[in-house]
């Protein structure tokens, strides 16, 4: 058995092909902050794209109901950028940093299937009858954690919210110029709500279309699905004819199943003595404020301070003030994404107050300063 001297994380294998807007709707510096004070900032930018504003539409029609400018504005604002960033080039930054520190030993291609409790640590046993022990175990190993049930005895497996994720990914030059955006674009529409938004330094582009409407998996391995523009427009007909032409550009389209737990109740669900959780293994959520990965980072960096601060002899309180320091804000970030598919999907009455209001107030309806200066 190999004996670490501090931490297991079981996380992230470097696959996902997805692109991940880190701060998207509404924008948020914070992770960025974050991010730069790992020393990313320039591995980062040389893979990011900057958008230059964020811009909301109607589905039914692609008339604008509001804009809010990012690029220096934000920078100013919050003293951090808004970034787009495809999720492989972001494990690259992040990968390649943990390469380069000689207290991390990465272990690709390890399966955990079991994680045990000893009397004065922990250990995790792997495919291939591979065990690991350390003084602590930091479950972050997502939707479909096998550590989960480690902290929430009572955990269920994720429920499906009813949504379906529809994606794609196109080169810009590939586009007619009338569909080149470089902002990012959420267009609002019954029942669903696509976003655009640039990827790989600008040189891609990334659709995703979110709709109310429910694939039959729920099998983990059957979550992620091929699928086409003509299932997609089966599913939303006419709801996004603004969207249309974009839609109709994009070479290929994969449909995720969003699926999800209860919002956290407790500091006790993200961490217990010997064993703690981080990113959607402790809180998943539905993906209307493009917020998952980025708390799963802002998670990283709090849990690695209070380790930092406590020495590895006290692991369970580092977790304990880990946990307290982060469940509210993870919390609440849950509860404001579910908020927003009200609005975001809204219809009838509620509908058409959302666009007067986006119409008249902007900018001030689309910063959310609690989030973003966190
Ligand atoms: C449609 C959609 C759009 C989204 N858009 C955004 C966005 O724009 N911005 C944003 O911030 N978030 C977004 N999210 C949310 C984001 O994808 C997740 O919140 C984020 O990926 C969570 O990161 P994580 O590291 O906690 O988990 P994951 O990314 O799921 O990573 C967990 C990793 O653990 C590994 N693993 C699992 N089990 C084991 C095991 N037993 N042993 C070893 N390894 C294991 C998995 O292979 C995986 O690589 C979106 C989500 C969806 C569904």
């Amino acid at each position: 058995m190999t004996r670490p001297r501090c931490c297991l994380t079981v996380c992230s294998a470097i696959s996902k092909s997805e692109a991940i807007c880190l701060f998207r709707r509404p924008l948020i510096t914070c992770v960025t902050r974050r991010l730069h004070s790992l020393g990313l900032e320039d591995a980062l930018a040389g893979v990011a794209a900057r958008p230059e504003a964020l811009v909301i539409r109607s589905a039914a029609d692609d008339a604008v109901l509001a804009r809010m400018p990012l690029g220096d504005s934000i920078l100013r604002k919050y003293g951090a950028p808004y970034l787009c960033v495809h999720r492989v080039e972001l494990h690259g930054v992040v990968l390649a940093a943990a390469r380069a520190l000689p207290r991390v030993a990465l272990t690709p291609d390890a399966r955990i299937s079991q994680v045990v409790t000893l009397d004065k640590s922990v250990s995790v046993e792997a495919s291939g009858a591979r065990e690991w022990e350390g003084d602590g175990v930091v479950g972050a190993d997502g939707l479909w954690s096998i550590v989960r049930e480690r902290v929430v005895a009572s955990t269920l497996p994720p429920r499906s919210t009813g949504h379906t994720a529809w994606r794609a990914l196109v080169r810009r030059d590939t586009l007619p110029a009338s569909l080149r955006s470089a902002d990012v674009q959420v267009w609002l529409g019954e029942q669903l709500h696509a976003v655009d938004y640039p990827v790989r330094a600008g040189d891609w582009l990334s659709l995703v279309v979110i709709a109310e409407s429910e694939m039959t998996a729920t099998d983990p391995s059957e979550w992620d699905q091929d699928s086409s523009a003509a299932a997609l427009i089966h599913v939303i007909g006419n709801r996004c004819d603004g969207v249309r032409p974009l839609i109709d550009a994009m070479p290929a389209w994969r449909a995720w199943t969003v699926n999800s737990h209860p919002p956290l109740a407790g500091a006790d669900e993200m961490a217990n003595e010997r064993i703690a959780l981080l990113g959607d293994a402790a809180h998943p959520m539905v993906p209307h404020l493009a917020q998952g990965a980025a708390m799963a980072i802002e998670d990283a960096v709090a849990l690695a301070d209070c380790v930092r601060d406590g020495g590895t002899a006290s692991i369970p309180d580092a977790f304990a003030r880990y946990a307290a320091a982060r469940w509210q804000r993870n919390a609440r970030v849950q509860a404001q994404a579910k908020r927003d598919e009200d609005i975001f999907h809204s219809s009838g009455t509620m509908r058409r107050a959302r666009d007067a209001a986006l119409r008249v107030l902007g900018a001030r309806l689309l910063d959310v300063p609690w989030l973003y200066k966190g």
